[in-house]
């Protein structure tokens, strides 16, 4: 039915302010556009397939690494820039020789340029050994872990393993000690211009950026290079995507199980009827639809 629906879309109809504005969508990975279990984006073929067919760049914005991401763009056939380790990187790729923002799938991104914005990884595990020393911490950083004990807690195989290792701008730690000593590492990274964030099973220390903090930057990428005015609409489902949403145009959370809804004080937050991919998909179709009938109601 929905596939129909697109298919019976005329694109060359969109109105006229719709071809002046460049819309890109930005959007979080795992329970989002990714499930949390099967890490599949097939429930959101629709939409990734209307997106194709308008040229609307997709970025990416994931606390992954370029090598994690890299691979899944891959199979999705995004042929837009990337955003990764939480905005401590982000990838330029050359442009494909067919459509600007898509390409066949599995056709692997080739790099045009890599914009490091994080603090780099040597230097922030250069801070932590300094620290940890200086009051005897007892945290694990990825660093210290072998392979073994790496593939205990991070519940990935070997195979995923090394992409994941592969990190150029935060650091995993297992933390083992006392909320003081927490409080007190939290403000001695603060001094040294990093920040400690609790996640799911680990604490990130990296540079202060987030997932947010890219996204003017990749406006004015868009301006520059199509010469239009850029809006965004993003998704997300978890707290670290909340300063993502608040510097988009449109906020979507995706309901999730997982997580409770994202509110925001400064920004509407429109969020999915269903959860995880299906309601990525939903959104994503829903809102495309509405832009091309009627661009006005797009910031409202
Ligand atoms: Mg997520």
């Amino acid at each position: 039915m929905i596939r129909r629906l697109i298919s019976q879309q005329r694109v060359d109809a969109a109105p006229e302010n719709f071809e002046r504005e460049r819309w890109i969508v930005v959007s979080d990975l795992d329970g989002s556009l990714l499930d949390h279990y099967s890490y599949s984006s097939e429930d959101a073929r629709p939409a990734l397939d209307l997106l194709r067919q308008l040229d609307l760049p997709l970025i990416l914005n994931t606390s992954k690494t370029l090598r994690e991401t890299l691979d899944i763009a891959s199979e999705i056939g995004i042929r837009s820039p990337l955003i990764v380790e939480n905005g401590g990187g982000v990838f330029i790729p050359k442009k494909s020789a067919k459509g600007k923002y898509w390409a066949a799938e599995n056709d692997l991104l080739r790099r045009k340029e890599w914009i490091p914005v994080g603090t780099r990884r040597t230097d922030i595990l250069k801070t932590l050994k300094h620290l940890k020393f200086e009051r005897d911490l007892k945290f694990t950083s990825f660093d210290e872990m072998t392979l073994q004990g790496l593939e205990i807690h991070t519940g990935l195989q070997k195979a995923s393993l090394h992409a994941a290792l592969d990190r150029e701008f935060s650091e995993p730690l297992l933390w083992k000690d006392s909320p003081t000593n927490l409080d007190w590492l939290s403000s001695k990274l603060e001094k040294a211009g990093l920040q400690i964030v609790k996640g799911g099973r680990f604490h990130m220390v990296s540079g202060k950026h987030n997932k947010g903090t890219s996204l003017d930057w990749m406006r004015s990428f868009f301006k520059t290079s199509v010469s239009s005015h850029v809006k965004i609409i993003a998704l997300g489902d978890g707290m670290n995507d909340l300063p993502m949403l608040e510097a988009a145009d449109i906020a979507i959370c995706i309901r999730s199980h997982a997580n409770p809804t994202l509110k925001s004080n400064r920004k509407t937050i429109i969020t999915s009827n269903k959860t995880g991919v299906q309601g990525w998909n939903e959104s994503v179709l829903s809102h495309l639809r509405n832009l091309q009938a009627d661009p006005s109601l797009a910031t409202h």
